[in-house]
């Protein structure tokens, strides 16, 4: 079987046939990665998780300088921000989301960072229980956020206007 590297994490793996998401720059083999933890945690594996994993995985998998990508690394950027620093849930993202994406249209492209972050979603996939998975995400989560943090004052430009 022929191998890929993701384009986002760097991780190698199998192609598969699969598609890939639209503008989230990930390899077919790494989104099905992905998607497979989301079907895991839907089974009810990892039902603990405080942490959602869609944002550090969007923001690290930046994708081109086109508007979608843009607009989506921006508003997980600012969810990860939400979450690691103000305790936000998941629902309170969502909320803050909506606001975020109001002023979409001043967003900018956030050059990715060198290294992209140190874990890649193969490692959260390691998790043997529940419980590990709920730290894998959050280790990842943080792994990125720290990875990103040349584009700090981005994130608290944007989060002082959600918070208002
Ligand atoms: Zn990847």
């Amino acid at each position: 079987m022929a191998k890929e590297i993701c384009p986002g994490c760097g991780i190698e793996l199998e192609q598969v046939e699969t598609p890939t998401h639209a503008y989230i720059g990930a390899s077919p083999s790494c989104w099905a990665l992905h998607t497979g933890l989301l079907a895991r945690q839907y089974e009810g594996f990892g039902a603990l998780t405080p942490i959602r994993v869609i944002d550090a995985y969007a923001v690290q998998h930046h994708g081109i300088a086109e508007r979608r990508a843009i607009q989506s690394v921006n508003a997980h950027w600012v969810a990860l921000y939400l979450q690691l620093e103000k305790g936000f849930t998941g629902e309170q993202v969502n909320v803050a989301l909506q606001r975020v994406l109001k002023f979409a249209n001043e967003f900018v492209w956030l050059e990715p960072p060198t290294p992209n972050g140190t874990m890649t979603i193969a490692d959260v996939l390691k998790a043997g229980n529940p419980e590990q998975q709920a730290n894998a995400i959050e280790n990842y989560a943080r792994d990125i956020w720290n990875a990103w943090q040349g584009h700090r004052a981005t994130v608290l430009k944007w989060a002082a206007r959600v918070e208002q």
